[in-house]
Parts: structure tokens; C-alpha cells; sequence
């Protein structure tokens, strides 16, 4: 039996878009971390157990300034 390769995901945010309040890291604090202004800092692969915390923080982000996408992909 073929098995589809594992995804890599990361999480992307828009910096024009985020106002920087935080609401990302309070539900998905293991995922992200804030910078000293309260802006997310988002960088690096997630794990398989990150991504449904990941995705919890992209459904709150009030901006729509996060996203996820699979590395090496794009947003389009
Ligand atoms: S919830 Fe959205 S707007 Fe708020 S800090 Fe996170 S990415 Fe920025």
C-alpha cells in the first residue's frame, strides 16, 4: 500500500494586516511565542502535533493575518 508523504506545515502572518494584540499565542501558546511589541512570531516547521493548535490560532485571529501553508508552497 502507497502512503501520500507527510505535509511539512508552517504558519504565516501578514504583518500589514496583525495588530499585534496577541489573541494567536493565548490559544495556541505552544505554538507561538510573541516578540516585545505582542506581534507573533511564527517562524520554523510545525510538528504534526502542532498543526491543530496552529490552525485553532489562524480560526482566531480576528485579522485573518495568519494562515498555513505547506512549506516550499505558496499562499495563492
Ligand atoms: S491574533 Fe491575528 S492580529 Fe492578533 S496578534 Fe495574532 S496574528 Fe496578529
Amino acid at each position: 500500500m502507497n502512503r501520500a508523504p507527510a505535509v511539512t506545515m508552517r504558519l504565516r502572518v501578514d504583518p500589514v494586516a496583525c495588530e499585534g494584540v496577541g489573541l494567536c499565542a493565548q490559544v495556541a501558546d505552544r505554538v507561538i511565542e510573541l516578540d516585545r511589541w505582542g506581534y507573533p512570531l511564527v517562524a520554523g516547521e510545525l510538528g504534526p502535533d502542532q498543526v491543530k493548535a496552529a490552525r485553532r490560532a489562524v480560526r482566531a485571529c480576528p485579522r485573518r493575518a495568519l494562515w498555513l501553508e505547506e512549506v516550499g508552497g505558496d499562499r495563492g
